[in-house]
């Protein structure tokens, strides 16, 4: 049995059930036995892949978009490009590679990797030994150097902690909300409805489709994605800037559970080890927008990731490579499908950007809300 699994019932024993997010804020974060602190999760010996992993040319392209954003925030001298969530620094390295195209943004970019886990800070200190810019750590984006800033986040939403609520009442509207909860019942941890209906204060931030929902529908919120968004207008209020994130989820809130563990490229259960399996849920992009609505920042409609990449000239990028790698061919067009197959990355990823008021619509996009 995990420590964390023992620790975690002796925690309800004495105080009660826990919500969703607080168990994974635990599992995943705990700094003695959470999940991100105790190891390196990524790659093909890990437990997960993400998009940097499969190919370099991810981060090749967007070191372009990288490049254009800074274009089109009028090229300043200096550039505060920050990542939150940087694994193990992989896709940083690769932007900063493509970048030496463009000296001047070079010689302006100053990187802050935001990174909860030490463990890959060491990893991300590693891979960035080299690089091309100075490079430092924060813990949120208020700590960074104040100026024009870039930000990106790759499979970074979709590890925030969320929670879950069940409709009970839909003739009760917002007030037929009951929270789902874990706890610790025959010997198991388990899920349970919270006996009473959820505050008001928790009713005025479930997005507008809470309405919609039919008994026993489940709903999911993400509270941290409204701190990063508040977060993202105070910055883009004082500094021009623009924050790009790729993750998976649907266009428009869904009900349903879809928070999953995964261990070695498989699901398992979500109670199955907790602090030894990665936890994730679908970032509902829908909720990003209206979030980004209420609070005035200006925001872009999600796109698929397959048009986004394809924008920044990702299929190019791979005939390039290939031209001069030909013993590498095959394995390229492998990738590239993987990043943009409707079956594979390319439609269940998603791209949405915030940005200053004002700004022109990011490369890769349509249009700004
Ligand atoms: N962007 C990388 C890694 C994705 S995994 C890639 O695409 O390969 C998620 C990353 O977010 C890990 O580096 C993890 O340690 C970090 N992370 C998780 N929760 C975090 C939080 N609350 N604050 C900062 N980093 C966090």
């Amino acid at each position: 049995m995990s420590r964390l699994r023992e620790r975690l019932i002796a925690k309800i024993e004495a105080e009660g059930p826990i919500s969703v997010a607080e168990y994974m804020t635990l599992c995943l974060l705990d700094p003695v036995d959470g999940y991100y602190p105790t190891r390196d999760p990524l790659g093909s010996d890990g437990d997960f892949i993400t998009a940097p992993e499969i190919s370099q040319m991810f981060g090749e392209v967007l070191g372009l978009w990288c490049i254009q954003s800074w274009q089109d925030m009028g090229r300043p001298e200096t550039l505060q490009l920050v990542e939150y969530g940087p694994g193990r620094g992989i896709m940083m390295s690769d932007i900063l590679r493509a970048a030496k195209l463009a000296p001047d943004f070079l010689n302006a970019v100053r990187v802050t990797l935001i990174e909860a886990s030490s463990a890959l800070e060491a990893v991300q200190a590693k891979t960035l030994a080299d690089a091309p810019c100075p490079v430092s750590w924060a813990s949120d984006i208020a700590s960074v150097e104040p100026g024009v800033t870039l930000i990106i986040g790759n499979e970074f939403l979709d590890c925030l902690p969320i929670r879950q609520f069940i409709q009970k009442d839909p003739f009760a509207g917002a007030g037929g909300w009951q929270e789902r909860m874990v706890t610790y019942e025959e010997r198991q941890l388990r899920f349970a409805v919270s006996p009473v209906v959820i505050s008001e204060t928790v009713q005025q931030i479930l997005p507008a489709a809470q309405s919609e929902a039919k008994t026993d529908e489940l709903l999911e919120i993400c509270p941290a994605n409204a701190q990063i968004l508040d977060q993202l207008k105070a910055r883009f209020e004082d500094n021009l800037g623009r924050a790009l994130f790729i993750d998976y989820g649907p266009e428009a809130t869904e009900f349903g559970d879809t928070l999953q563990a995964l261990k070695r490229h498989e699901k398992v259960g979500v109670f199955s080890d907790p602090g030894n399996t990665d936890l994730t849920a679908r970032v509902d992009f829908g909720a990003l927008v209206e979030l980004a609505h209420k609070i005035q920042l200006a925001v872009t409609p999600p796109v698929y990731q397959r048009e986004f990449l394809s924008k920044l000239g990702l299929e190019l990028r791979a005939v390039s490579l290939s031209r001069a790698k030909p013993e590498s061919k095959d394995k390229i067009g492998r990738q590239l499908h993987r990043l943009t197959a409707a079956d594979e990355m390319g439609e269940l990823f998603k791209a949405i950007c915030f940005q200053s008021d004002g700004l022109m619509v990011p490369l890769g996009f349509r249009d700004i809300l």
